[in-house]
């Protein structure tokens, strides 16, 4: 049955009934009775329906107070359409909060800001992100217009020119941000930030690296071809002059070839693709070999003692092997004639030790905290004298990173230095227990 004739039917009959009752009232009782009798059951009719108007009327006024009436003929229809309507529409509104509450959360957890803004800049939302990056609050703020904000006069002049395709960067409180307004539905705008701080360093870091390298390579080039073109302009240059510049070019050759080697170890040493694979560091055999390449270098000039007093550990022989190599081959190179130096291996409460100690020319205090920076070098002209890259202690960081231990460097200048690494207690290695049913 379709709807309209639902409507109808029922109450035609119920105009039909009213009709039959009073016809056969008037036949019994004369026809003012008849009338009398369709006139009282119309009123009633209307009575009715005036009762259920003024029902759904006060349940219109504040749905939330009362439960939806229920109908007679009609009305039944009609209010059982309005529950159904109503529950759509409650359900509707639940799935809408939850969406919200989502969206929030997600919007709260992406590292980039988003600002909500009408046509006229004025505030209606923003993630924490956005907070952060811009020093806003939306409690705070919300409803105030982002130019007053935001001062900054970068800002100003990207919205005054109103050039929202280019992001803009901005320097602001200690950041690096890119920002860029995205107008969306006809009044309103996103503004989007992106903290560049973190990439920008990486980028000037590694740009410094390529200029520092490119500069200490071309040195010692400079040198081999200078020798070079002198050994063509001048072929009959006398034997000992010409050995000087070979001996000469072949230290700058060397010179290279260790800058090479370092930066490859370091490269090495950071790439995600060179997992560690940790295996027992025979600590004894590992120093005694260092304390013999120390005393080639020094050749004599120095007293190096060794003291070993701790366990064995976990670890990757050939980067310690570099990293102790390059501690030990500091402190003979930055100590002077018939100084000393202490090598040890001990275990203190935190776990496994392995201290260099020299009486040589020592490290102001400002220098400490940049030394294990790559190039960075307190004097430079001595650093090449002794055969230095530059970069030996920043392999040394690298290397102390993968086995989660730490560098620490006391030194006074004039007195001599002292270079501890700090393992973890779980570094240290426990040998497997034998199997006895074997
Ligand atoms: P380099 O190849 O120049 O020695 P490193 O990275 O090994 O580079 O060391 C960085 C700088 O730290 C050195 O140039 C030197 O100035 C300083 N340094 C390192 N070890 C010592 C030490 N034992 N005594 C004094 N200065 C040191």
């Amino acid at each position: 049955m379709n709807s309209r004739l639902a409507f109808w039917l029922p109450a035609m009959l119920r105009l039909f009934g009213v009709l039959m009752l009073s016809s056969v009232i008037g036949f019994f009782f004369g026809s003012i009775s008849g009338l009398v009798a369709a006139a009282l059951a119309l009123a009633f009719i209307a009575l009715m329906q005036l009762s259920y108007l003024y029902r759904l009327n006060s349940w219109l006024d504040d749905p939330d107070s009362a439960r939806l009436p229920d109908g007679w003929g009609a009305w039944t229809d009609v209010f059982s359409r309005l529950y159904r309507m109503r529950r759509d529409d409650e359900k509707h509104q639940t799935e809408l909060i939850e969406w919200l509450a989502r969206f929030r959360q997600a919007m709260s957890l992406l590292p980039d800001g988003v600002v909500i803004m009408d046509d006229v800049l004025f505030l209606e939302w923003c993630n924490p992100a956005a907070e952060r990056h811009l020093g806003l609050k939306l409690d705070r703020d919300e409803g105030m217009r982002v130019t007053n904000l935001i001062r900054n006069p970068d800002f100003m002049d990207y919205i005054i020119l109103g050039r929202y395709e280019q992001p803009l960067i901005l320097a602001l409180k200690d950041r690096k941000l890119i920002l860029q307004i995205i107008p969306f539905e006809n009044r309103r705008q996103i503004l989007v930030t992106h903290d560049a701080t973190e990439s920008e360093r990486i980028e000037m870091m590694r740009r410094d690296f390529i200029a520092n390298a490119s500069h200490e390579l071309r040195t010692p080039l400079t040198v081999i071809n200078g020798f070079l073109e002198i050994a063509y302009l001048q072929p009959n240059l006398d034997s000992q002059t010409r050995m000087s510049h070979l001996k000469l070019m072949a230290e700058q050759g060397q010179r290279m070839q260790n800058l090479v080697e370092d930066m490859l170890t370091l490269t090495r040493l950071e790439s995600v693709d060179y997992p560690m694979r940790p295996e027992r560091v025979a600590i004894h055999s590992l120093l005694e070999q260092i304390q013999q390449e120390a005393e080639a270098l020094s050749a004599g000039k120095h007293t190096i003692t060794l003291h070993v007093d701790g366990p064995d550990i976990n670890g990757s022989t050939d980067e310690l092997r570099s990293a102790f190599g390059n501690l030990v081959s500091n402190a003979v190179r930055y100590t002077p004639t018939d100084g000393a130096i202490k090598i040890s291996w001990i275990e203190a409460n935190s776990g496994p030790q392995f201290i260099v100690q020299d009486n040589g020319i020592g490290i102001r205090p400002e220098h400490i905290s940049r030394l294990t920076e790559r190039f960075y070098r307190v004097d430079k002209s001595r650093s090449r004298e002794t055969k230095g890259t530059g970069l030996g202690l920043a392999i040394v960081k690298h290397v102390l990173l993968r086995h989660s231990a730490a560098l620490v460097i006391e030194s006074t200048q004039g007195e001599g230095s002292l270079f501890k690494v700090k393992f973890p207690s779980n570094a240290v290695h426990h040998p497997q227990p034998v199997d006895q049913a074997s």
